[in-house]
């Protein structure tokens, strides 16, 4: 397992107190076009072994991940300052996601019959190709997750990967490359070239075939226009602004546990958390009881037990954002329920959880995604002006229903623009739903990932149509009209027979 770049070295330093973790060489445009050219043969001879046993590795892949669970939490949490148990939800997900695809990947690719241009004549097969190279490129939050999970689906459809991962998480990626190479992944069929997103992106966009990347919003719309330039595909994971609705019938003590967890889990970095909860006038005081005081709860700090409840922030540029956001809210008369302030006795970058109310509409919090710590909680007096609300966003990611009558919370939450709903649960009810697609609406995305179409996505569909006995033309000697004639009976009969 190597990184082959010889560019300027990248430091990580640890946001837990900032000591450095390693050093790692950013690749260059030359090791760019080494990387890309290598995975592009790699993935021709990757490409004639069949599917079956291109899951057999995937398979092996997750058995080492969980042997090898204490260093990738050891990484996980020293590169993005997390928590033990949210590095922990990052090994399940790429288990499961990986058990998923590689029992289901094979089906997912086999040649398919349908039914051709007219029945019986036409033999039409639909075949899947992979479509070469695909490039990801992946954020700091959930580092292991989105490195192996938008890797794998590609790989199992027969490509290579070349994947940019984020300047802070590198090591968590190349832990990532080390398994599946031990699991018996080829060299150079997954390449990594870490570096400055600005440098690397446009390269790595001007030679792959497909991209796929997770993001900001902002970097989204870059992304989306260099692949337009190039006329290649490429799926989009944006951010979010995610609603939870809590319903006359909510249970306040349930709803506020959950909450906590929905709002704060992974310090509140990850895009499918909650940063607004509409609570129904019926239990808007036992809820906001009940959920200030396990928010005041939680045990912020850093350390790699699994104690801890709340980690660091990323970075002092995360800091700065949910401190800015904070101040805002409250300059604009938001009233602080819980939190509100940096802790930088506990360490440098961290922020405690934090419970707004009172946040007018104009406040930069109301609309904003924060990505950090913060929720601010709205009274509302029915289900309508609750969906109203909670649709009222440019973003469309995740939302949360929480009701203990299963149909009123699924009427509900069929009328919330979102890719994902989790009933009485924040977010992880639909996410690790892997064989159900996620991905966002509106300004949260373009495109899947899990399911099908998160596997298909990588794929160049083919159809081959073998047509039998004749063509789809009028037979010797017939003028066009009487063909016109026989094909409209036939028409007809194919109609009534259902064909
Ligand atoms: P970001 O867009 O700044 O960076 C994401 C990645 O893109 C990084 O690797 C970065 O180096 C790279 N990048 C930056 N500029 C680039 C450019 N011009 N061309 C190509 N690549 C470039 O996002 P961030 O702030 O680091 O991450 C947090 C955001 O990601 C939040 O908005 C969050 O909601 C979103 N996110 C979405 C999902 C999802 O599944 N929808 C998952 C995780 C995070």
């Amino acid at each position: 397992m190597k990184v082959s770049c010889h560019g300027d070295p990248l430091e990580v330093r640890s946001p837990f107190d900032g000591t450095l973790v390693g050093t790692i060489p950013t690749a260059t445009e030359r090791d760019m076009d080494a990387a890309v050219h290598s995975a592009q043969s790699a993935q021709r001879a990757w490409a004639r072994i069949a599917p079956r046993e291109r899951a057999r590795i995937i398979a092996r892949f997750a058995r080492l991940v969980l042997d090898e669970e204490a260093r990738i939490l050891n990484i996980i949490q020293q590169e993005s300052g997390k928590n033990r148990l949210s590095a922990f939800e990052e090994v399940m997900d790429v288990v499961r996601l990986s058990a998923y695809y590689a029992s289901h990947a094979p089906s997912l690719l086999r040649k398919r019959r349908r039914g051709g241009a007219i029945p019986v004549l036409t033999r039409t097969l639909e075949l899947r190709h992979p479509k070469g190279v695909v490039g990801v490129i992946s954020p700091w939050n959930y580092p292991f997750t989105l490195a192996a999970s938008d890797a794998i689906p590609a790989l199992l459809a027969g490509n290579a990967v070349v994947m940019k991962p984020d300047s802070q998480t590198p090591f968590t990626a190349m832990m990532v490359l080390e398994l599946l190479e031990r699991a018996g992944l080829p060299e150079g069929l997954f390449q990594l070239v870490p570096g400055a997103g600005s440098f690397i992106g446009p390269l790595l966009i001007d030679r792959v075939d497909f991209l796929m990347f997770t993001g900001s919003t902002a970097t989204g719309r870059t992304i989306a226009q260099q692949c337009a330039k190039r006329l290649i595909g490429y799926s989009a994971e944006l951010g979010g602004k995610n609603p939870m609705l809590m319903l006359a019938d909510a249970d306040p003590e349930k709803a506020a546990r959950g909450a906590v967890k929905a709002c704060f889990s992974n310090t509140g970095q990850l895009c499918i958390s909650i940063e607004r909860i509409y609570v129904n006038e019926a239990v808007y005081d036992s809820f906001l009881r009940e959920f200030t005081a396990a928010t005041r709860a939680q045990r912020i700090g850093p350390g790699y037990d699994w104690t801890i409840d709340v980690g660091s922030l990323v970075s002092a540029k995360q800091l700065e954002t949910v401190s800015n956001h904070v101040e805002d809210a409250v300059a604009k008369g938001a009233t602080v329920l819980a939190g509100g302030r940096p802790r930088p006795d506990v360490g440098p970058l961290f922020y405690e959880p934090t419970i707004l109310t009172n946040v007018p509409d104009h406040a930069i919090v109301a609309r904003e995604e924060t990505f950090g710590p913060v929720v601010a909680v709205y009274k509302v007096w029915d289900d309508d002006e609750a969906i109203q609300k909670a649709n009222d966003t440019d973003y469309g990611l995740n939302a949360s229903v929480w009701s203990t009558s299963a149909g009123h919370a699924r009427r509900v939450a069929e009328q919330l623009e979102a890719g994902t709903v989790n009933i009485n649960d924040g977010y992880a009810a639909a996410w690790a739903s892997h064989a159900s697609p996620m991905g966002g609406w509106k300004l949260s995305g373009v495109g899947r990932r899990h399911g099908a179409e998160g596997l298909l996505k990588y794929t160049e569909s083919q159809t081959v149509a073998r047509q039998l006995i004749h063509p789809v033309a009028p037979l010797p000697g017939m003028t066009n009209e009487d063909y016109g004639t026989f094909m409209s009976r036939a028409l007809k009969i194919m109609d009534r027979l259902g064909f």
